[in-house]
């Protein structure tokens, strides 16, 4: 089998014995790869950082034909990302993305606009992240795999909104202009109703993690994945601690 040289993020990595390990990684060219690495745990490892979870990193990899495994040759690491590391909450949510590439990747559809997408947050979530990234991300993704959200036209008259939409429809994604809405009432409360309005023209909102919640049920429902994301869970405990502090701030 021929040598093959790729850029991979690596999504995911754990033990199979007691010198070496198994690592996930998402590439561009290749979609998700399964890399055994022999002796890998041992500190003189050749490798270095580069099959780090969630490093960047550049490797020349073969194939061994039969196994599901790819075998590294060599590897660089491109970027560690090292502010991401220090903060709980870009990690959850580098987490989030990672199991979701783990779990979700489509196969046999090019993947390198999913590849920058995910090498974008990355690099933003190393310095200093919007609060909207998570779900502008996941809005993002949607468009990437074939089930966009349109936030910026009625779905009824196909008019641009000129003011915030009436109305969200859940299941496809869409917005109902006030001229066009019947009802009384709408599903969901103005506030978020206005901040998809934002979201639409790029502007801060005001409850991010409302819009990531929706986007990733709108995903979910689309993929038909049922049980919940243990990044997901995760990352709602780190935001809990960040509001509630254990320890007092000043000492
Ligand atoms: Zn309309």
């Amino acid at each position: 089998m021929p040598l093959q040289k790729t850029r991979v993020i690596i999504l995911h990595r754990f033990p199979y014995s007691d010198s070496s390990f198994i690592v996930k990684a998402f590439s561009a060219d290749f979609g998700i790869l399964s890399f055994l690495l022999k002796g890998g745990k041992r500190k003189e490892s050749p490798f270095k950082g580069a099959f780090d979870p969630m490093a960047y990193s550049e490797v020349v990899f073969q194939s061994s034909g039969k196994s599901e495994f790819v075998f590294a040759r060599e590897a660089s690491l491109l970027e560690w990302f090292p502010a991401l590391r220090e903060n709980l909450e870009a990690q959850a949510v580098a987490q989030v993305m990672a199991e979701l590439f783990l779990r979700y990747t489509p196969h046999g559809i090019s993947l390198s606009k999913e590849f920058e997408l995910l090498l974008n947050a990355f690099t933003e979530l190393n310095q200093e992240p919007a609060p909207e990234l998570l779900s502008r991300w996941l809005f993002d993704l949607c468009a990437h795999w074939g089930f966009s959200l349109n936030l910026s036209r009625c779905s009824r008259c196909n008019q641009p909104f000129v003011q915030g939409p009436a109305e969200f429809l859940p299941d496809s994604g869409e917005c109902v202009c006030v001229s066009c809405f019947t009802h009384h009432e709408s599903l969901f409360e103005e506030d978020f109703l206005s901040d998809l309005w934002r979201f639409s023209k790029n502007e801060p909102v005001g409850s991010p993690e409302q819009l990531e919640k929706t986007f990733l049920s709108y995903l979910r429902n689309h993929l038909g994945i049922k049980r919940n994301l243990n990044s997901v869970l995760w990352l709602d405990q780190i935001r809990k601690l960040k509001e509630k502090p254990c320890f007092p701030s000043a000492i």
